[in-house]
C-alpha cells in the first residue's frame, strides 16, 4: 500500500540571538522562523524550517506561518514519495519547511539520510562564519573567536559606507591574518562604492577571494567582476532558475549561492543542477536558520558535492539551540556520516 500524508502541522520556531545580525538591509535580533511537522500515515514524522528574513528580502514570519498552513490542508493525503506532484506553496520560505519536512520523513521512511536522496556524493561540509554589520574592534574580537575555533574563511557583510565598511574588513583581517576572505554586501553598493572598496583594501594589501551580490543589479555585478577584477557570487539576484539563466548570459558572476529559502529544498536542487550547467561555481548558503534548516541545506551540498564555498553558521549565533542532532564541529564542520535516516536533526 502507497504511504500517504496523514497530517501536516505549523507553528513558530522562535530563537533569540546572542547578537544583532545586521546585513545592509537592516539587523535581527532572532529569528522568528517556522517549523513544520509531517506524519505518515505509518507514524514516520519529519521535520522542516522556513526562516524569513525581512532585511533580506521581505518575507515575514506571518506570511510564511499561512502560506504553510494553507499548504498543510493541500497536501493531506498525498502519496509521500510523489514528491515530483506535491502542491507546495508559492512562498518560497514555507516551500522549503513543507518540503524538507516531506522528504525528512520520506527519507526516514525509507532509511536512507537526506543526503543520499540528493546524491551521495559526499558526508562533510565546511562552513566559513560571517561576521555581521559591526563596529571594527567587534569585528576583530569575533574574527580572533572565528579563528580559535578553527575556522579559517570569514564573511564579513559589507554594504554600508565604504570607509566604515573597510574599517570593519582590515580590522578583522588584522585580527586573524591569512584568513580567507569573502565580502558580502547584500546588494547595498553602487559599483562604484564597490570598487572604491576593493581598492582601499588591496591598498592594504588585503584581497577578497569572493565579493558576493555587490550591488543589485546584475549590471552592476558584471561591472565589478570586470573592473574590480574579482570572483563575484550572485545571492540575492539568484532567485529562480531563469534569473540564474540570465545571470549566465549577462556573465554577471562566477558564482551562484543557492538558499534553500529563497528556492525551496526541490528548486534549490534544480536550480543547482542548472547553475552547475551554466558554468558556474556553487555556494550553499541560508537566511537566519537554526540547524535544522541549515543541516538540510548541508545535506543537499553533499548529495550534490563539490560546493565550492558554504555558509551554513547561523546556528552558532543563537542564544539557545533549540535542536538536537548533528553539531557543527569544530573548524565548521557538518559531520553527516553517522546520519542514518532523513536530516538527523529534530526539535529538542
Ligand atoms: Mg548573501
Amino acid at each position: 500500500m502507497r504511504t500517504r500524508v496523514r497530517r501536516i502541522t505549523v507553528g513558530r520556531l522562535d530563537a533569540p540571538m546572542k547578537e544583532p545580525f545586521g546585513i545592509a538591509g537592516g539587523a535581527q535580533t532572532r529569528a522568528a522562523n517556522v517549523l513544520v511537522r509531517a506524519e505518515l500515515d505509518d507514524g514516520t514524522v519529519g521535520w522542516g524550517e522556513g526562516a524569513p528574513m525581512p532585511a533580506f528580502n521581505g518575507v515575514t514570519q506571518a506570511q510564511t506561518l499561512s502560506a504553510a498552513r494553507a499548504a498543510a490542508a493541500a497536501l493531506r493525503g498525498a502519496a509521500a514519495g510523489a514528491w515530483g506532484s506535491w502542491k507546495t506553496p508559492r512562498n518560497a520560505c514555507a516551500r522549503a519547511a513543507v518540503e524538507t519536512a516531506l522528504l525528512d520523513a520520506w527519507t526516514r521512511r525509507l532509511g536512507i539520510p537526506l543526503r543520499v536522496f540528493f546524491g551521495g556524493a559526499e558526508e562533510r561540509i565546511t562552513t566559513d562564519i560571517t561576521i555581521p554589520i559591526v563596529a571594527p574592534e567587534k569585528a576583530a574580537d569575533a574574527a580572533r573567536g572565528i579563528r580559535a575555533f578553527g575556522v579559517r574563511t570569514l564573511k564579513i557583510k559589507v554594504g554600508k559606507r565604504v570607509q566604515d565598511d573597510a574599517a570593519r574588513v582590515l580590522s578583522a583581517m588584522a585580527a586573524a591574518p591569512s584568513s580567507k576572505l569573502m565580502l558580502d554586501a547584500n546588494a547595498g553598493y553602487s559599483p562604484a562604492d564597490a570598487l572604491r572598496l576593493l581598492a582601499r583594501l588591496r591598498s592594504e594589501g588585503v584581497e577578497p577571494e569572493l565579493f558576493e551580490q555587490p550591488t543589485p543589479a546584475m549590471a552592476g555585478l558584471r561591472e565589478v567582476r570586470r573592473k574590480g577584477r574579482v570572483p563575484v557570487a550572485a545571492d540575492e539576484s539568484a532567485d529562480s532558475p531563469s534569473a540564474v539563466m540570465r545571470l549566465a548570459a549577462a556573465t554577471a558572476c562566477d558564482v551562484v549561492n543557492i538558499k534553500v529559502m529563497k528556492l525551496g529544498l526541490l528548486g534549490a536542487l534544480e536550480t543547482a543542477r542548472v547553475a552547475r550547467a551554466c558554468g558556474f561555481s556553487l555556494m550553499i548558503g541560508g537566511l537566519v536558520e537554526t540547524r535544522l534548516g541549515m543541516t538540510a541545506a548541508a545535506h543537499l551540498a553533499c548529495g550534490l558535492g563539490r560546493f565550492a564555498y558554504a555558509d551554513l553558521d547561523t546556528p552558532l549565533f543563537l542564544a539557545e539551540d533549540p535542536m538536537r542532532g548533528v553539531p557543527i564541529g569544530r573548524g565548521g564542520v557538518y559531520d553527516l556520516s553517522k546520519v542514518r535516516s532523513g536530516i538527523g536533526v529534530s526539535p529538542r
